[in-house]
């Protein structure tokens, strides 16, 4: 990793913290209005949704196919949520699923973790924000995602990070300034809150995946890694922390797999297919689940068994190898 990528993320997670300081001092002279609340979640929803169901379950997994303006513009959102170029992510997960827990995984709490709670805090720390010091973006996109790599138009976009990151904190200022009638106040906080406030919650939300996800929670299923299911995330990551579900069934569409699993980017996919906008949608065959499923949550060894053979075709559909 080079010193420019180190001081850009440490930039992109200390800004966005200073933006909530900043939030709070508004709050304090009431500064947060109804305008704030709505762009805040449009910049949420839309730019969450372009790392969920576009960067993870459409670019990195190919959970289901569609258009390709669709395809593009979900790059170019999930772009705007800052969490690195689209080519980057991509190789980044795709190598997280090739090593999942083991040596090899970009940001797993337990690989390198030394005994006790000293231990278990650092291995947390790295998996949620540490990692984005020293292995983030350092992926072989050439090995991890030939197929974006191979796309001029997704070249582009990947090019175009530090641009769609510069216009995801610009465009809430220049609509609060817009929609306001010209306040320079309106803009200032439209830009806190929609802006910075925003980042800091997406960013978070997502590397709790990475750390909370594969650390606290519940598992059911016989797989190799530690991923768990974590209910009370499962609403503000858009249906993401269903992840040992995720981790299971890689490419499946849907990581909600019983109905009281909230899947928000699950619906997306099935409204975009019920509008002809998805097809190709890969779905878990609920006896394949059941048999995978083990009886109970304590039955399941704590260290990686045997690797499943499913696991392995889905390794090979995804196109790397470990
Ligand atoms: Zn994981
Ligand atoms: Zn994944």
């Amino acid at each position: 990793m080079t010193r420019l990528e180190r001081n850009a993320n440490i930039a992109a997670v200390i800004i966005p913290f200073a933006g909530v300081i900043a939030a709070g001092v508004l709050l304090w002279h009431h500064l947060l209005g109804p305008l704030d609340i709505a762009l805040f979640a449009a910049m949420y929803l839309t730019t969450a949704i372009g790392i969920t169901v576009g960067f993870h379950r459409l670019l990195t997994h190919r959970a289901f196919e569609t258009h390709r303006p669709l395809r593009y513009a979900l790059a170019v959102l999930g772009s705007m949520a800052i969490e690195g170029s689209v080519i980057d992510w991509v190789a980044d997960h795709r190598k997280h699923h090739t090593f999942a827990d083991e040596e090899g995984d970009p940001h797993s709490p337990h690989v390198h973790s030394a005994p006790g709670l000293k231990g278990m805090l650092q291995g947390l720390w790295h998996a949620h924000a540490g990692w984005l010091f020293s292995e983030h973006g350092q992926a072989s996109s050439r090995r991890y995602a030939a197929d974006l790599l191979a796309d001029p138009t997704m070249r582009r976009i990947n090019r175009s990070f530090p641009a769609l990151a510069l216009a995801s904190l610009l465009l809430p200022a220049l609509l609060g300034f817009a929609l306001s009638g010209g306040s320079a106040t309106a803009a200032l906080a439209a830009f806190i809150w929609a802006g910075l406030v925003r980042i800091f919650l997406v960013h978070h939300i997502t590397w709790s995946i990475n750390s909370v996800c594969h650390f606290f929670g519940r598992r059911r299923f016989d797989t190799r890694d530690r991923s768990t299911n974590v209910f009370w995330l499962a609403l503000p990551s858009l249906g993401e922390a269903w992840h040992h579900n995720h981790h299971a069934f890689p490419r499946s569409a849907f990581h909600g797999l019983r109905w009281y699993e909230l899947d928000p980017s699950g619906w997306i996919i099935r409204a975009l297919a019920a509008i002809g906008l998805a097809w190709d949608v890969v779905r878990v065959d609920p006896a394949r689940a059941a048999a995978r499923e083990v009886a109970r949550n304590d039955d399941l060894p704590a260290e990686a068994p045997a690797q499943d053979a499913g696991e392995a075709a889905e390794r090979e559909l995804l196109g790397v190898s470990a």
